[in-house]
């Protein structure tokens, strides 16, 4: 065995290893060793990043734009950036209020590390994306999960918010349309949130990389539309990975209060100095070329939305609420919590989720890494075939438990 005299930091030790990113390697080594699993796991479109995007690359490659850029990004891609906040969003941001990341992830980790300190509480409301509560603790801050309930379509509710509030409480992180549940919040909720972080003086930060994948509503309620004021507290993480199907470009953005990106800036020169010099030429076709790509795969997901939510409500006991953007759908499996299957009992989601992938070959993220064990995730960011088949070999599975 190998000796094991150094030891790994204790922040590290708290922590695990990204569950979404464990389940797809999971499934793929499946795959690769021939079985015929099925990927419902990672979040990921399954769409290729479109050509001009792709051009914007290799134009990158072919004039050698291979050199260190500034740390922040490259100025052309932080100032296509502001242009089409303002255009779209009509919120004005200077370039040095903008950093590019590599990665949407990346982003909240820098703003994470830049904005808390040990003994900080942050806010975040549960089932949230799995990486929240590592990258606040990684700051040496502590996560605080504020539930959100099912019956209330997961909206956040201002009065439970309220009584996770403690003086240690620095700020929350929203993200709306949400991952795992493709909710969005109200905006009454919002303002509620508007309100009590004005008040104490909370850091909000407001993920919104979801927000081009939205089903039927032109626009969302968003916490900067609520008060002007709150510009100054709230940082916007944004990204190309989802809206220019580029999850493996590892191109993020964050916005917000100067002094706050200065600090990021900080990070990001003594950490990975900047995003890959090729990708930000990628990235920058995508933000200052045309649009329409997010729409066309809104369009390709909600037929597979509406046919996977009718698929799972149809098992006796699944419960689950319409996702309005985003492309995941996390029902509630709880009623089947407890049957077993030749004597082997399936108490919690850790275990359906292995019940699923041994006995139906299906690859699913369960709800505990969401903070949620009663629900699973199914992200139906794969074809037509694939939901039909899955959602068959879930029936036959679930009929099986007793
Ligand atoms: N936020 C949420 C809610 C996500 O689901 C993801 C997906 N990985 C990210 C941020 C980060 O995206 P990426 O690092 O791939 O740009
Ligand atoms: N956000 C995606 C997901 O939740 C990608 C994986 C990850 O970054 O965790 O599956």
């Amino acid at each position: 065995m190998e000796s094991q005299i150094i030891s790994v930091a204790e922040r590290v030790q708290e922590i695990k290893p990204s569950p979404t990113l464990a389940v797809n390697a999971k499934a793929k080594a499946l795959r690769a060793a021939g079985a015929d699993v099925l990927n419902f796991s990672v979040g990921e479109p399954d769409f290729d990043t479109p050509e001009h995007v792709c051009q914007g690359g290799r134009e990158a490659i072919d004039q050698r734009f291979t050199r260190y850029t500034p740390v922040p990004g490259i100025l052309e891609l932080r100032e296509a950036i502001a242009k089409r906040f303002a255009e779209d969003k009509g919120w004005h941001y200077e370039p040095d209020q903008i950093q590019v990341s590599c990665g949407g992830k990346h982003g909240l980790y820098n703003m994470a590390q830049a904005l808390f300190n040990h003994g900080d509480e942050v806010l975040i409301p549960t089932p949230y994306w799995v990486s929240y509560p590592p990258i606040v603790q990684l700051a040496g801050a502590t996560p605080v999960s504020v539930p959100l309930s099912e019956n209330k379509d997961f909206d956040l509710d201002p009065h439970v918010l309220e009584s996770y509030v403690t003086d240690r409480t620095r700020g929350i992180i929203l993200n709306s349309p949400s991952n795992p549940i493709g909710s969005i919040f109200s905006r009454t909720a919002l303002e509620a949130v508007g309100r009590m972080a004005l008040d104490k003086g909370w850091v909000i930060i407001s993920d919104d990389i979801y927000d081009t994948i939205v089903y039927g509503q032109d626009t969302i309620p968003h916490i900067l539309d609520v008060d002007d004021k709150l510009k100054e507290q709230t940082l916007i993480l944004n990204g190309v990975s989802k809206s220019f199907a580029m999850t493996g470009w590892r191109i993020g953005y964050s916005l917000g209060p100067k002094h706050i990106l200065a600090a990021m800036n900080k990070i990001q020169s003594q950490s990975t100095s900047n995003p890959s010099s090729v990708a930000q030429k990628a990235a920058l076709a995508a933000v200052a070329g045309p649009q329409d790509f997010a729409e066309m795969m809104t369009e390709a997901f909600l037929p597979r939305r509406d046919f996977i939510i009718n698929a799972l409500i149809s098992n006796e006991g699944i419960t689950c609420v319409v996702p309005k953007g985003a492309f995941y759908v996390f029902p509630n499996f709880s009623a089947y919590y407890g049957r077993s299957f030749n004597d082997k009992k399936i108490g919690n989601s850790l275990e359906m989720a292995d019940y699923l992938l041994d006995k139906a070959l299906l690859a699913i993220v369960p709800g505990a890494a969401f903070g949620a064990d009663d629900f699973i995730r199914f992200s139906f960011a794969t074809s037509m075939e694939v939901i039909t088949e899955g959602m068959k070999r879930l029936k036959d599975a679930l009929a099986k438990l007793t």
